[in-house]
């Protein structure tokens, strides 16, 4: 079996393990710890480190919080910091087009991941780019050593631990990675011309909290730009967080 393969799988049951933990064990007041979740390992682990630093470059990071955020970006379980920047490159690359790896034309395939390109399609040179990174490639040969042993950890003091604080977010970043790359390239407007289907969705930006990705056609227009929005109303927190942790002392 494939790592991305072991990965769907993995998601799969963190899905059912996720429901089935929060009828047993329903608790609102652990749904805080949830959203500061949702903030670490997706805001911070995936969009802020894996999306915008790695795969784009847009920002300058110090040693510490790259480190500290490649982490992070195991527990949103979308697979290596590599392999999500070297396939997110070539999403740029070839966007809505036949060797897209998770094309909106594909609809709940792409929002299922299972596109064949998903699994195979990566950029190769952000794969060597990346690879010098001893930190990256030593996550990504232990990545589901690291994820089980620290789930094992979390349950063992408490299963809520593993359901709020670990599946949970899951479920709502997997939800939101359907949105952005189904719906944020089908529905929308479009603030910029571009060579794809790309739109600004704000509807799709409240689902994600402010996330501030699904103001994708702005994106996909100005990739190196870690600030996403670009009119009053388009509200980009991670852009936000990504101003308290950037290297301020080298232009961007
Ligand atoms: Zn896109
Ligand atoms: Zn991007």
């Amino acid at each position: 079996m494939s790592d991305f393969s072991k990965l769907r799988l993995l998601i799969l049951i963190v899905h059912f393990a996720g429901m089935a933990g929060v009828i047993v064990y329903w608790s609102p007041a652990w749904l805080v710890l949830t959203l500061i979740s949702v903030v670490l390992f997706t805001w911070l682990g995936q969009e802020a480190y894996c999306h915008r630093y790695l795969a784009h470059r847009s920002y300058e990071l110090g040693h510490v919080w790259q480190k500290t955020f490649a982490f992070l970006s195991i527990f949103n379980l979308f697979g290596s910091p590599i392999g999500i920047a070297s396939t997110h490159v070539n999403h740029h690359r070839y966007s809505d087009g036949p060797s897209d790896p998770h094309p909106a034309s594909a609809g709940w395939r792409t929002w299922l991941w299972l596109t064949p390109r998903f699994e195979q399609s990566r950029s190769v040179g952000t794969v060597k780019r990346l690879m010098q990174d001893e930190w990256l490639v030593f996550i990504q040969r232990h990545y589901f050593r690291i994820y089980f042993s620290v789930i094992c950890a979390a349950s063992l003091i408490d299963i809520r631990i593993a359901i709020y604080v670990f599946f949970l977010p899951v479920v709502y970043a997997f939800f939101c990675n359907g949105v952005v790359n189904v719906i944020c390239h089908r529905y929308g407007y479009q603030s910029f011309q571009t060579n794809d289907d790309s739109k600004n969705n704000l509807i799709a930006n409240l689902i994600l909290l402010g996330n501030g990705v699904a103001f994708h056609n702005t994106h996909h227009a100005h990739p190196g730009v870690y600030r996403i929005s670009g009119r009053w109303y388009e509200i980009d927190v991670v852009a936000s967080l990504i101003d308290l942790f950037r290297r301020k002392d080298r232009p961007n």
